[in-house]
């Protein structure tokens, strides 16, 4: 069933929002929230084109999930409390099933979180989704890209190259092996580190989510430090899955090429070290200088890959 834009909504997107900070939400021309004077809004935005951050064909579900995930991501990092969300929907066709399956999907997260959507815009168009997401942080306790000093230690949370290797695996339409399926997960389904971003802002540096690969991201995240930084490549936390299912070369590949993880990279002065959470790898330390190398056993080592770049000249992803 093709629906109406009006009906789409009031259908699909115009719930009660479960907030009290929310005075107006989705129906009038913009919504209004009531905001406290002792915290600061951390506001982000991420876009999604089909095609392009998700294969054609995945299912709507997933794509709802994942529109918010990695908007979740950016305030993990920031150390932000997430809150309310705006979503722009551009689509080919109203097509009733594919709306709600995608509705389920974000509101799936977004119960998670305690996130209301609270407006949004409904196009025709090609398939692309951008969700903005807003929370809060307390007064002069966010965390950013440009803290990280000679050093520092570099932790990355959980396993890294998952997702990627798991987009590999969804494009060839891999075997349904378990471990397979536990790698598309982490592609369809990033799990954003917001408790991890919410300790950290305690204690850590800089940090940053990991979204187009770990050395680029890294890169960014020294340029913003004007700092370098060694990666101890035999340190990478790579699955158990990964290793079942690729090669020791693919899985470096991976690790510090492939984006998706959403993981939460961070950096850590040496006397703080045990307040990181476990779960958490050091794969690092920050140096002087700027650039980001990576060493095994002691000794450099140079990597096929950096990562993924939209404009880049030459498609630089694994
Ligand atoms: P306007 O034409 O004034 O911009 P719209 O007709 O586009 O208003 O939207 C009507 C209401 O529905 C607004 O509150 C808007 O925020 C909300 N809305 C529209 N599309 C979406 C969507 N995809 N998700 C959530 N709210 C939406
Ligand atoms: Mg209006």
């Amino acid at each position: 069933m093709s629906l109406g834009e009006f009906d789409l909504i009031a259908r699909y997107f115009a719930r009660h929002a479960a907030r009290g900070d929310v005075l107006l939400g989705i129906g009038d021309d913009a919504a209004v929230i009531a905001t406290p004077a002792d915290r600061r809004l951390v506001i982000a935005m991420d876009t999604i084109v089909e095609g392009v951050h998700f294969p054609v064909g995945t299912a709507a579900a997933d794509i709802g999930y994942r529109a918010l995930a990695v908007n979740l991501s950016d305030l993990a990092a920031m150390g932000a409390e997430p809150a309310w969300m705006t979503l722009s929907l551009s689509l080919p066709e109203s097509e009733a099933q594919w709306v709600a399956a995608f509705a389920q999907g974000l509101f799936e997260l977004a119960d998670l979180h305690g996130v209301a959507l609270i407006g949004g815009d409904t196009v025709r168009g090609p398939m692309v989704i951008t969700v903005q997401v807003a929370g809060y942080v307390e007064t002069d306790r966010w965390l950013t890209r440009s803290g990280a000093k000679e050093g520092d230690l570099i932790f990355v949370s959980g396993s890294v190259g998952e997702a990627a290797a798991g987009l590999s695996v969804i494009q060839q339409s891999g075997p349904g092996a378990a471990a397979s399926r536990s790698l598309r997960q982490r592609f369809l389904r990033p799990q954003p580190r917001v408790e991890l971003g919410r300790h950290l802002r305690m204690f850590a540096t800089a940090a940053m989510d990991i979204s187009d690969g770990l050395l680029t991201d890294l890169d960014k995240l020294c340029a913003a430090s004007n700092c370098g930084a060694e990666v101890d490549v035999g340190a990478l936390p790579i699955s158990a899955a990964m290793r079942e299912m690729f090669d020791e070369a693919s899985c470096v590949d991976y690790a510090l090429a492939g984006g998706d993880d959403y993981e939460i990279m961070f950096t850590v002065r040496p006397a703080q070290v045990a307040l990181v959470p476990a779960g958490c790898t050091r794969i690092g330390a920050i140096t002087k200088g700027k650039d980001v190398r990576c060493i095994r056993d002691g000794l450099p080592v140079t990597v096929r890959r950096r990562g993924y770049d939209h404009f880049a000249t030459k498609d630089s992803a694994p």
